[in-house]
C-alpha cells in the first residue's frame, strides 16, 4: 500500500479514513486531527493553561505529546491511585515522560488522603470504577479550578466516547447525552473540560506512541474487569470493521444533530447544583461524593 499523502510505502493502514500513511505523514495527520478537534470546539487557544490528567496509559501520553509539540501551555497531572502491583508502574511512565519532555507535573497520591482506591473497595458498596472515577474527576477539577487553569483536558479517543455514546443511547439516558461532547465550558462549579483525541482511535494512538517512541503504562488496571463500556467499544469497532467511518459519523452526527435537543432538554428540568459545605465542590446532597466518601473512610 502507498502512503495517500506523498507515495511512498505506507506503514499503517487506516481504512475509516480510507487511506494508508507513511511515518511522518502518520504524525501530521494526527497533529491535524487534534488540530481540527481544538479548532472545530473552540476547545482553547495559544494563551490558555491546560491541564492535563495523565493515567500514564497511551491515550493521554499522545495527548501530551502532541500539545507540547504543538506548542500549548500544558502541565500534567496525576493520581497515584494505590492499588498495588499497577499504581507504582502507571506513576512511573508518567514521570518518565514528563520529566523527558519537560512538562510540569501535579501528583495527587489517594492514600495519602486515605482513599487509596482498594481501602475504598472494601469499605465501601458499589462498583469500584465508578468510585475510582468520581474521585479522579473530583482531584482533576478541583486542581484545575484552585490553581486557574483555564481547562481540563484528557486522553479520551474515539472509542472511549463512542462506547460511551451507545451505553447512554441504549438506556435513553438524556441527561448523560446531553452532557456528553469533546468540550464543555466551565459550569456548575466545574473546570471546563476538553477531550482533543475525540476524532482519533484506540489504533491511532497506539500507533502514534510507537512511531514517537513514548513509553506507555499498558498493563490493564486489576479492577478493569468492572470497567465501563467494553462491550460496547468491542460492538461498535464489529460495525466499524463492517462500514469504515461508522465511529466518526455516529460521533459527529450525534453531536450535530441529536445533543442540542438533549441539551435543552437538560437546562429546562437540572438546577445549579450547591457547593459542598465542606470543599466547595458541587454536591448533589449535604456533602459532596468525595467528602460523603472521606467521611465513610474514616469512620
Ligand atoms: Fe479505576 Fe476501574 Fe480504571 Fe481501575 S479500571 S483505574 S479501578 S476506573
Ligand atoms: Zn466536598
Amino acid at each position: 500500500m502507498k502512503c495517500k499523502r506523498c507515495k511512498d510505502t505506507a506503514e499503517v493502514a487506516l481504512p475509516s479514513h480510507h487511506a494508508g500513511f507513511c511515518r511522518d505523514c502518520f504524525l501530521l495527520f494526527f497533529s491535524r486531527q487534534v488540530q481540527r478537534a481544538i479548532k472545530d470546539h473552540a476547545m482553547f487557544g495559544p494563551d490558555d493553561r491546560v491541564l492535563l490528567a495523565l493515567s500514564g496509559g497511551k491515550d493521554s501520553l499522545a495527548l501530551a505529546s502532541i500539545l507540547a509539540d504543538l506548542g500549548y501551555g500544558i502541565a500534567g497531572m496525576h493520581v497515584d491511585l494505590g492499588i498495588p502491583n499497577s499504581s507504582e508502574g502507571a506513576r512511573a511512565a508518567v514521570e518518565r515522560f514528563c520529566e523527558q519532555e519537560g512538562v510540569d507535573l501535579i501528583v495527587v497520591e489517594l492514600e495519602s488522603k486515605g482513599l487509596a482506591i482498594p481501602d475504598a473497595k472494601k469499605k465501601v458498596n458499589r462498583p469500584v470504577c465508578s468510585m475510582c472515577g468520581k474521585i479522579k474527576r473530583y482531584y482533576f477539577n478541583k486542581t484545575a479550578l484552585d490553581m486557574g487553569f483555564d481547562v481540563l483536558a484528557t486522553g479520551h479517543n474515539l472509542d472511549d466516547e463512542v462506547g460511551r455514546l451507545l451505553a447512554n443511547t441504549l438506556r435513553w439516558d438524556t441527561a448523560y447525552l446531553a452532557g456528553q461532547s469533546p468540550y464543555l465550558p466551565p459550569a456548575g462549579g466545574l473546570a471546563a473540560r476538553a477531550r482533543p483525541l475525540y476524532r482519533l482511535g484506540e489504533f491511532e494512538t497506539a500507533a502514534y506512541c510507537f512511531f514517537k517512541g513514548i513509553k506507555e503504562w499498558s498493563a490493564p488496571c486489576p479492577y478493569s474487569k468492572g470497567a465501563s463500556f467494553t462491550v460496547k467499544k468491542r460492538m461498535m469497532s464489529e460495525l466499524e470493521r463492517e462500514s469504515p467511518g461508522t465511529k466518526l459519523s455516529f460521533y459527529e452526527e450525534f453531536l450535530k444533530n441529536a445533543r442540542p435537543m438533549f441539551s435543552e432538554r437538560r437546562e429546562y428540568e437540572g438546577g445549579p447544583p450547591e457547593p459542598c459545605p465542606e470543599c466547595g465542590y458541587p454536591a448533589a446532597g449535604d456533602l459532596c461524593g468525595v467528602c460523603r466518601l472521606k467521611t465513610l473512610m474514616s469512620g
